[in-house]
């Protein structure tokens, strides 16, 4: 089963910027009841899609002090223990994260590893891409990030 996920985070000064459980050098951070990791909440949608368990939203309610600032690594390893409850198991994940600066690439590898571990996943099934919005809208403003994942699970 293919399942999508689609997250968007504000941006704002003073705030901490964490992609793919990796914390960035950045002037802009997201605004977030949790950690406001949108690479991690698009890859949770998209596995809890996958099996139609519903949503992060669901799972982790931005009411719940529970998830208050949470790191979305140890939301990912609950989403990920539900997909095994169910018995199944991820295949592969790809993604996109939409952003002008700060750059992905050099450490695009740092938060594969992040996010493979707390998976079990190899490392070389989980796809992180970047691409700017050429100044155009939200992203292009640097009002916001945006992130796209695709996951592949079976029983
Ligand atoms: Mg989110």
């Amino acid at each position: 089963m293919v399942g999508l996920g689609y997250d968007v985070h504000r941006l704002a000064e003073g705030e901490t910027l964490v992609l793919g459980g990796v914390v960035f050098e950045s002037r802009l951070g997201t605004v977030a009841h949790s950690d406001g990791d949108v690479l991690v909440h698009a890859i949770m949608d998209a596995l809890l899609g996958a099996l139609a368990l519903g949503d992060i939203g669901l799972h982790f309610p931005d009411t719940d002090p529970e998830w208050k600032d949470a790191d979305s690594i140890s939301m990912l390893k609950r989403v990920h223990q539900l997909i095994r409850n169910e018995g199944a198991h991820v295949l592969n994940i790809d993604s996109t994260v939409v952003l002008e600066t700060p750059r992905l690439r050099p450490h695009v590898d740092a938060m594969r590893k992040r996010i493979a571990e707390a998976l079990g996943l190899d490392v070389r099934r989980l796809s992180i891409k970047a691409t700017t919005s050429e100044r155009l809208g939200f992203v292009g403003r640097e009002e916001g990030i945006a992130a796209y994942a695709i996951a592949q699970v079976e029983f």
